[in-house]
């Protein structure tokens, strides 16, 4: 598949985008990833996070190959391979058996020996270093960044974006950007500006932000009812937002590092460039080593009441996790190995462990109206199961800015899109999405289906372990995204 630029953008670079201003919301891999490619476009940008670095983020932290193939178009793929470490093995226990009625277990399933399969190498690397090494890319290569600052949309049309943006004051006890998100709190910020001096509007705010297709009671009175000609931008008098295709739904989303410094990352057995999942009834949750040494947990959690006995659903979120992990043979309570000093690991990840969690993981939403598309997480999501989010934050937005940098070859950008024929921003992202997601997100979804059923692991399991090449087109067609063209040596770069 080949959907990135088909000459060399640098060459092609031209006045028009000089003098287009476009704005990145959201500071994660997406965000950095659309802002860096636009520079090296030439593009004027200005980035907004409303986090300051470094944070932690709820993920997996395994970057799959083709999201570190995308980062070497924009020059950072070795980098980011210095920063953390290699993968190249994964190793799937699947609960295939339910315990013996009258056993002890306090688990739900039974895992036997686990499936190892070779993967085309990503790298195992923590959100905080990651993020923050891509936002100090974008900073070199001549983005405007404002942080902690955040940004919401007020209204879209075919010649402008209203924005507003303030300056944002944290919590001397605020842990984590995901928590922050999910709560209030929220005091003490800068006042708002509002501006229309952005052409274009990138929307890169992940799974929270201000997007949530709910009315903000504070934007009530600043936006304008809708106007004569029926924007259809504005999805409500009261705010803008980007209508769901498919409203949030399916599996929680939870993590937990486990430090390097702590008893049980020694124990683990969970080497260097091994990827270990356990996948059972109640969903699924992975283990992977950071180059300090710390091991990130994290997990998708059945959402409750599909197929899910009551127990299931009394159940916090921690303790399904625990329970499936009870699953893993090399994890179970009765290892010695396993033992802290004082306390079992399971009361460690209950009562110590600093946990992040996500709301429903899947959804979709228009990806873009008018001047204003999304990209990443904020615009749909990819099962985290094979470890494609993060590969299609950064493609989409490598392919988004390519989008914009050749429509300024093909038509104006500045100063009103041409949605005569209707082919503005907005729509041309949206006929352009598929081209990079689908097949990857097809894949990734029936793989996640398939697992959630006991006889399906169970005729994996055999089958794999007898012949893992089976699994051959999975990894590598995981593994295969765009071919981006390389701007690394862009002047601006
Ligand atoms: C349990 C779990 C495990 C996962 N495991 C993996 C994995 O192993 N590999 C993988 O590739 N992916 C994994 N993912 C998915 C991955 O984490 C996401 O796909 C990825 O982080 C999306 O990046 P993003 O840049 O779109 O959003 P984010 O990384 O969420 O970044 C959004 C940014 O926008 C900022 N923001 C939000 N609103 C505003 C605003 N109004 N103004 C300014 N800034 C704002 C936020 O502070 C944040 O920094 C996992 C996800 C979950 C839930």
């Amino acid at each position: 598949m080949k959907t990135g630029v088909q000459r060399s953008p640098v060459e092609s670079f031209d006045s028009i985008s000089a003098s287009h201003r476009v704005l990145v919301v959201g500071g994660g891999v997406s965000g950095c990833a659309a802002a860096i490619r636009l520079r090296h476009l030439g593009f004027d940008v200005t980035l907004m996070e409303r986090a300051r670095f470094p944070r932690e983020k709820i993920c997996g932290c395994c970057l799959g190959a083709a999201g570190v193939t995308a980062l070497d178009a924009l020059g950072l793929g070795d980098g980011v391979r210095r920063l953390g470490v290699p993968t190249h093995t994964f190793v799937g226990y699947l609960q295939t058996a339910r315990p013996l009625k009258d056993s002890p277990s306090n688990t739900d399933g039974i895992c036997r020996p686990p499936v190892r399969l070779p993967i085309v190498p990503g790298v195992a690397i923590s959100r905080s270093v990651l993020d923050t090494y891509l936002l100090e890319q974008a900073k070199r290569a001549g983005v405007d960044v404002l942080q902690p600052h955040e940004a919401q949309v007020l209204r879209s049309d075919s010649t402008s974006v209203t924005v507003r943006h303030r300056p944002r004051v944290e919590q001397a006890n605020q842990v984590s950007a995901d928590r922050e998100n999910n709560g209030a709190a929220n005091s003490g910020n800068g006042s708002w500006t509002t501006t229309t001096e952005y052409s274009s509007v990138i929307l890169a705010t992940g799974l929270t932000g201000p997007f949530q297709g709910r009315i903000d009671p504070e934007l009530q009175g600043d936006v304008p009812a809708e106007n004569s000609s029926g924007d259809a931008c504005q999805t409500s008098p009261t705010r803008w937002d980007l209508p769901w295709i498919e409203p949030p739904h399916g599996p929680l989303g939870i993590a937990a590092h486990v430090p390097g410094d702590h008893p049980l990352a020694a124990a683990w057995p969970i080497p260097v460039g091994e990827i270990q999942m356990v996948c059972g009834d109640d969903g699924y949750v992975g283990m992977v080593r950071m180059p300090n040494g710390a091991i990130d947990i994290a997990a998708a959690l059945r959402s409750r009441g599909k197929g899910k006995t009551s127990s299931m659903g009394q159940r916090s979120p921690v303790d399904r996790v625990v329970r499936l992990l009870l699953s893993h043979p090399d994890l179970n309570s009765h290892s010695e190995r396993n033992r802290l000093p004082d306390q079992s690991w399971q009361s460690w990840l209950q009562q110590d462990a600093v946990w992040m969690s996500a709301p429903p993981l899947r959804r979709q939403r228009q990806a873009g109206q008018g001047r204003v598309v999304a990209i990443g997480d904020c615009a749909r999501y990819v099962e985290p199961l094979t470890g494609e989010g993060m590969t299609w934050g950064i493609e989409s937005g490598i392919a988004v800015a390519d989008l914009l940098h050749r429509m300024g070859e093909t038509g104006p950008l500045s100063p009103k899109v041409d949605d005569a024929n209707g082919e503005d921003f907005a729509r041309l992202w949206q006929r352009h999405l598929p081209a990079i997601q689908t097949k990857r997100r097809v894949l990734c979804g029936l793989v996640t289906a398939a697992l959630r059923y006991r006889n399906f692991r169970r005729v994996t399991r055999i089958g794999l372990s007898y012949a893992g090449w089976m699994a051959k087109p999975l990894t590598w067609g995981v593994a295969a995204g765009p071919r981006f063209e390389s701007t690394s040596d862009a002047p601006d770069g």
